[in-house]
């Protein structure tokens, strides 16, 4: 983070602010929302200030400014529009060690103003630090959309209550539960809809039952997280990434999709690192078991979607099996992200009928699959957990009656920034995989429809390498994605 965000009492508080004109104006409507004791200083004013000021208790010195005018501020607004002017105005504050924002100019600010969404008492800040800010706008206008104009009621409703949940339930982490079945629940939607007084009846009868017993029983979600672009991930999935006390997860979730996760929540990793212990199945399912009967809210976050090559049902049935309440919520699975990312359809009306996902793992006797079900021109094949058995499977097919060139291609780490989709040839696959170095997370797609793959990040990884202006790893690259 470029700016740490904040968010400033200033009831009360002086504030200088130079400028007369519409930049000025613009602060000053939010410094008076925030109950600000404003300063204007300015020789002029706009129409609007002047009205202000007129009507309000803000103070206007009508001159020039001067560098003593900074004395005894929490914070200094320059809005003059008028380099020398800004500058010099930050300059004096920056002296007596009074915070400063130059309107427009981030070089002369200690601190940048948030795009603002206000539903008092809630308001959310975005920022991109003065890198984007018609992104940071389009963001807030989004935002705006999403929130009930009532949001602002809601919290205050919530805080009447406040005082009475605490007398009420003594345990932190049980309140926390009774809130947000409180702001997920009906009583929360009575009062977006303006049925405030029944609202309140039904609270009191909410408060005074009996909350550790509604709340005895864990719960466990199992949930797919998608290839690893968080963008691909379901509302669904985030609701219950949110509300979880405690995320249980593997190798294939990425840092950025842990992110959304509720940030107190405990994290328990139960994938495989190098030279570490791998939990087994077994090991796992008694995790979630034992941390569902605390009575916790539990997610089980697997890549992709979880009944897709994710052992998701195993799990399901044990917690099933010994009464734990489980959901299962889909994710978009491997083969269906990194066609999309790669521009490679999966079906196609001149190529392709059918598509079949195939594990690669077939244990240690390849012969067990059923080879001769997958040979057909008129079908897709999606191998997942393929590229050690990558040779093998190419041998297969072809054994089989697959045509050697069929179109192939690999994509490694797709919908992630390190995406790499490498095109080929069905004979070549191992030879594929030894070549380019794959070694992420990578399928094997096999069929006419794999021409179509989009190679266009290969050109990215050569231009990444000529910027670097590294010339042995940009031949190197070069070599690699020309062959
Ligand atoms: N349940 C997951 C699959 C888990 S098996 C799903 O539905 O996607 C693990 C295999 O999935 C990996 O070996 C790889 O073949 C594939 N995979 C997962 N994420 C991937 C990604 N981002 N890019 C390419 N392959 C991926």
């Amino acid at each position: 983070m470029d700016h740490f965000p904040i968010f400033l009492s200033l009831k009360g508080q002086k504030v200088v602010l130079v400028g007369g004109g519409d930049l000025a104006a613009r602060k000053l409507r939010l410094l008076r929302k925030a109950d600000a004791a404003v300063t204007v200083i300015a020789p002029s004013l706009c129409p609007e200030i002047q009205e202000l000021v007129a009507q309000t208790e803000v103070d206007h010195l009508g001159r020039k400014f001067l560098n003593e005018d900074v004395t005894g501020a929490s914070l200094v607004f320059a809005a003059t529009d008028i380099e020398e002017i800004d500058a010099a105005v930050a300059q004096a504050a920056r002296a007596k060690g009074i915070k400063v924002n130059a309107v427009d100019r981030p070089e002369l600010s200690d601190f940048i103003m948030p795009a603002i969404v206000d539903r008092s008492p809630i308001v959310i800040g975005i920022s991109s630090g003065g890198s984007a800010p018609i992104l940071a706008r389009n963001l807030r206008e989004k935002i705006e959309g999403m929130l009930p104009p009532a949001l602002g009621r809601l919290a205050s409703f919530a805080d009447s209550f406040r005082g009475a949940v605490k007398g009420t339930i003594s345990r932190g982490n049980e309140r926390r539960k009774f809130w947000e079945n409180f702001f997920d629940g009906p009583i929360a939607e009575s009062v977006l809809s303006g049925r405030e007084v029944s609202a309140r009846e039904s609270m009191l009868g909410l408060i005074n039952r009996n909350w550790k017993q509604e709340n005895a029983t864990g719960h466990v979600a199992i949930v797919g997280a998608g290839p690893g672009d968080p963008d691909l991930l379901t509302f669904r999935a985030m609701r219950f990434m949110q509300q979880a006390d405690v995320v249980v997860y593997d190798r294939l979730i990425s840092d950025e999709i842990l992110d959304y996760v509720r940030r107190d929540a405990d994290r328990i990793y139960v994938g495989k690192a190098p030279g570490h212990h791998s939990h087994t199945q077994d090991e796992i399912n008694d995790i979630l078991v034992r941390e569902a009967r605390k009575g916790l809210r539990v997610v089980r976050l697997k890549g992709g979607d979880p009944f897709v090559f994710g052992r998701g049902g195993e799990e399901m049935d044990v917690l099933k099996s010994v009464g734990i309440e489980v959901d299962v919520v889909p994710g978009i699975t491997a083969a269906v992200g990194c066609a999309a990312a790669s521009g490679i359809p999966l079906t196609h009306r001149e190529h392709a009928s059918m598509v079949t996902f195939v594990t690669g793992q077939t244990g240690d006797d390849m012969t067990a699959a059923d080879w001769s079900s997958l040979i057909n021109s008129r079908q897709t094949l999606v191998f997942y957990m393929g590229l050690k058995n990558a040779g093998q499977i190419s041998d297969r097919l072809i054994k089989h009656g697959q045509d050697p060139k069929t179109p192939i291609a690999i994509i490694e780490n797709g919908t992630r920034v390190d995406q790499r989709v490498l095109p080929g040839q069905l004979f070549d696959a191992a030879e594929m995989v030894q070549r380019h170095q794959v070694t992420g997370p990578s399928l094997i797609v096999i069929g006419s429809v794999a021409a179509y793959a989009d190679t266009s990040d290969l050109q990215q990884i050569t231009t990444a390498a000529l910027e670097n202006k590294n010339t042995a790893s940009f031949l190197n690259e070069v070599a690699v994605a020309a062959q």
